[in-house]
């Protein structure tokens, strides 16, 4: 053909599409959410230029016909067509975007696959939700122009579900402006997909969170009333009624798009949330717990802000991933991005949500934004709501544990890393205990259980619940009936040391020297004499471990059953902390 251009797709994308045509056979209808998202991201990043270029603020209205998706089905030729007045493509973006995969989402999704460890259906999340269309077509067309070079031709992209895609420019069936029409030229086996009412439903369950119009080409009956000519009437009588029933192909609106976060949190339910959250961050668990809200005054904004149930995937492999995408900023209903760190400190960056200013510029670089006073008076707001929102969520001791397993280490970050919130998040802190077993315990509990003569919080540091149980260190306390911590992550050290002292008690280690007991002073004639008589052995057990190993050797009243134990000094760091460090150097 003329001036077409033949082209390999990269290899990990043949080996994406046969897994998805396998996995996913039972589960076909997903096509049509993944291409019905990509469609409404189009839209979104047009909306996104046009007001930034323009500077213009406004982001045009709900029903603006400037951004549309459309959904028909061509039962003459068995194709099924989405079309939308996005952004659209170049020919290089063709190439890198219809052509390869984002290097991230090869990797995650082949791992995720291999591991079982996540519903397939959500391709979505992996960015490889385009070729989902080859569950349904054994040759897709892709007709696209790019909004973003005036003039720019429409190109043809085409395969056939093999290891090669073909691209040229094209003048048949031109777009009216930007955007692209994918044609998916349905499998025998699909032929149901031509099917209005099967259209119109699953285009109303995937459309409902969208910001455009989607609309799919379908039968509407109307009941019109027209006069009845076969009735005679008399002069200057109303002439006879009759209904008629007509049946028309027309454009149907399948959604109401008003945003979720626009709506008053009373009206909106539970289920609306939920499904918000799955839909919105192709997510699969249910919401832990979420917060609604609105900021009114000198700065106005909405926020919508979600803990879920499960660590998101991304951060499970990396507790700061750059690529996480779960805070969606928006500027007046204009989505801005989802990648804007600024939103939130980073301890809080397993949250997901979307906020939504009044005031916020549109048309400024991030450098700005960055700087906006605005934007910390929105972030600040916002932790203020999530810290609301942990405290309300740690009345549930079953929920509450179950989201400090996932992101207790999160808000441990939080404690070492915000001076300012410190003392909102120790309070929210929870550890195992030696009397606690599975439970974890708070201060507060901690503290409520404390013994009378009992001064101070005591922990102990270790690997593991099973070494922190064995230590002698917890000998003494545990002979005088305290509860001990259990330290057992290396974040829990330096998180201690931070919060100091709680309720006035000093958190204390006891695995340092010279941790004071009640009763110590009686003992201490005993010790000074114990410590005399032992002279000759300590310096002998000191010469044969040597000095790299041990700086002194000390009588001691802290061990009840045990002979002899390691301890640091005051100041020294634990070995825990000390493994951690050397683990965490470059
Ligand atoms: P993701 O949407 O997660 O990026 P997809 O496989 O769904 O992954 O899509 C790959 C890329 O193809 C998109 O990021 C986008 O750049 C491009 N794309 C897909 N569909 C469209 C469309 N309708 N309009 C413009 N670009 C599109
Ligand atoms: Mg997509």
């Amino acid at each position: 053909e003329d001036g077409e251009e033949r082209f390999e797709f990269q290899a990990e994308v043949g080996r994406v599409m046969d897994i998805i045509i396998n996995s996913l056979y039972s589960n076909r209808d997903v096509f049509l959410r993944e291409l019905i998202s990509n469609s409404a991201d189009a839209c979104d990043k047009k909306r996104f230029l046009a007001v930034t270029d323009s500077g213009a603020d406004e982001g045009g209205s709900d029903d603006d016909p400037e951004y549309r998706i459309r959904v028909r089905a061509d039962k003459d030729a068995k194709t099924l067509i989405i079309e939308d007045s996005g952004v659209g493509m170049t020919k290089d973006e063709l190439k890198n975007n219809l052509g390869r995969i984002a290097e991230s989402g090869t990797a995650n999704f082949m791992e995720a696959i291999k591991n079982g460890e996540t519903d397939v259906s959500l391709i979505g999340q992996f960015g490889v939700g385009f070729y989902s269309a080859f569950l349904v077509a054994d040759k897709v067309t892709v007709y696209t122009r790019s909004c973003q070079t005036p003039d720019a031709p429409q190109y043809k992209w085409e395969s056939q579900q093999s290891n090669s895609y073909s691209i040229k420019e094209d003048q048949s069936d031109q777009l009216e402006g930007s955007g692209t029409r994918i044609v998916l030229h349905l499998k025998e086996d699909s032929e149901e997909y031509l099917d209005d009412f099967k259209i119109k439903e699953l285009s109303t369950r995937y459309s409902e969170f969208i910001s455009f119009p989607i609309e799919v080409w379908a039968e509407k009956t109307s009941y019109d009333q027209v006069p009845d000519t076969s009735v005679e009437v008399a002069e200057g009588e109303e002439p006879k009624m009759k209904t008629v029933t007509r049946t028309a192909m027309q454009w149907e609106r399948m959604n109401k798009m008003k945003p979720i976060w626009m709506r008053s949190p009373r009206e909106v339910k539970e289920e609306e949330y939920s499904e918000f959250y799955k839909s919105t961050f192709k997510a699969w668990d249910e919401v832990a717990a979420h917060t609604h809200f609105s900021l009114e005054g000198q700065v106005e904004f909405r926020a919508l802000l979600f803990v879920p149930s499960v660590l998101p995937y991304e951060l499970s492999r990396n507790m700061f991933d750059e690529t996480s995408r779960n805070m969606r900023l928006y500027v007046k209903r204009v989505f801005i991005n989802d990648k804007f760190e600024e939103l939130l400190p980073r301890w809080l960056m397993f949250l997901r949500g979307v906020v939504d200013s009044e005031d916020l510029p549109l048309n400024v670089g991030r450098e700005i934004l960055q700087r906006s006073k605005m934007l910390s008076v929105i972030s600040k707001r916002l932790v203020r709501k999530s810290l609301d929102m942990f405290k309300k969520l740690a009345d549930d001791k079953e929920k509450y544990k179950v989201f400090w397993e996932n992101f207790g280490k999160y808000l441990k970050v939080g404690v070492v890393e915000d001076e300012d919130i410190k003392s909102e998040l120790a309070p929210l802190c929870r550890f195992f205990s030696k009397n606690h077993g599975e439970d974890f315990v708070s201060f507060d509990e901690y503290i409520a259980d404390m013994k009378e003569d009992q001064k101070a919080i005591y922990y102990v540091t270790a690997d593991s619940r099973a070494s922190a149980q064995m230590s002698p260190a917890l000998e003494k306390a545990t002979s005088l009936g305290y509860d001990v911590l259990f330290m057992t992550e290396p974040l829990d050290e330096l998180t201690v040391q931070s919060i100091g002292e709680y309720g006035g008690k000093p958190l204390t280690d006891l695995g340092k020297e010279n941790v004071e007991f009640s009763g110590d002073e009686e003992e201490k004639a005993k010790k000074e004499e114990q410590s005399t008589d032992t002279q000759d052995f300590r310096q002998w057990l000191q010469e044969l471990l040597g000095e790299k190993r041990v700086q002194k050797v000390e009588v001691s009243n802290r061990l009840v059953g045990s002979a002899a134990t390691l301890v640091q000094s005051s100041y020294g760091m634990s070995p825990t902390m000390a493994r951690y460090m050397k683990a965490q150097a470059v």
